[in-house]
């Protein structure tokens, strides 16, 4: 197999395997979206995903870009609700940043481009209780470590897992401004993100297909210790 043919399969092993974690997922999603919306969220997911791990499995000769696009376009049809045009949508659009193929400065234009899509729609910043609290961590922290830290890929999007994880536990104590939740007010406090958790869940299945790609193991990544930053690090 060429290397992008390789590419490609993985990206559609992304995607089943997505679909799997997210039908695993579908109860816990529903009833974190029971708490603070309309417990719609792990079955919204659930169709949309599955229908998008059929739609590209069904695609001859695929490409990374096309793997991407598909999935997006079907999680646009199959999702309704708020989700379904943020996720499908950027999908979409961020998949062109994967035109010449993937490699680790254009997963770094499509992870950008992607966050940049998903609050060009939503509207919602760091502290709103969306998504967007478990993609922005993630988004810069892989842009730090592969373009400043020179990470490995797979280091790199294990480090943005990581991130993601403290942005999904930073949505439980504060109160939503955006989104169905917002309706709560203060009643929404104490209660976790389910997009934030789904972002969270489709994350750690890209790093799993990657590291089961590449043959390697899932680096552990201490997320306990923030990163020193450039020039600050002092010696022992
Ligand atoms: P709906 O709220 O329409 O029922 P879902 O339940 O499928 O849609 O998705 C809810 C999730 O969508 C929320 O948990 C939140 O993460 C995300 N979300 C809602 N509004 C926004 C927004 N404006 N920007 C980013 N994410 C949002
Ligand atoms: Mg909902």
């Amino acid at each position: 197999m060429s290397p992008e043919s390789d590419a490609a399969a993985a990206a559609v092993a992304a995607v089943e395997n997505v679909a799997d974690r997210i039908e695993t997922e579908r109860e816990h999603l529903t009833d974190l979206d029971s708490a603070i919306g309309d417990a719609d969220h792990g079955g919204n997911m659930a169709r949309g995903w599955q229908a998008a791990a059929e739609a590209v499995t069904d695609l001859d000769s695929p490409t990374v870009e096309a793997v991407v696009k598909t999935a997006g376009k079907t999680l646009l049809s199959e999702v309704g609700g708020a989700s379904g045009p943020l996720y499908g949508g950027s999908l979409v659009f961020a998949s062109a940043e994967l035109s010449d193929g993937l490699t680790a400065e254009s997963a770094v234009a499509f992870a950008e481009t992607y966050l940049e899509k998903v609050q060009d729609r939503g509207d919602a910043k760091v502290g709103d209780k969306t998504m967007v609290d478990a993609l922005v961590p993630a988004v810069h922290t892989f842009k730090k470590s592969v373009e400043t830290d020179d990470l490995p890929p797979l280091d790199a999007l294990a480090k943005a897992v990581a991130a993601a994880e403290h942005g999904v536990a930073f949505t439980v104590p504060i109160r939503a401004a955006k989104g169905r939740a917002s309706y709560l007010g203060w009643r929404s406090v104490g209660h976790q993100d389910p997009g934030a958790t789904s972002t969270l869940y489709i994350m750690e299945e890209l790093l799993a297909t990657a590291a089961d790609h590449l043959d390697q193991v899932v680096p552990s990544v201490d997320a306990t210790s923030p990163t020193i930053p450039d020039g600050e690090a002092t010696e022992e």
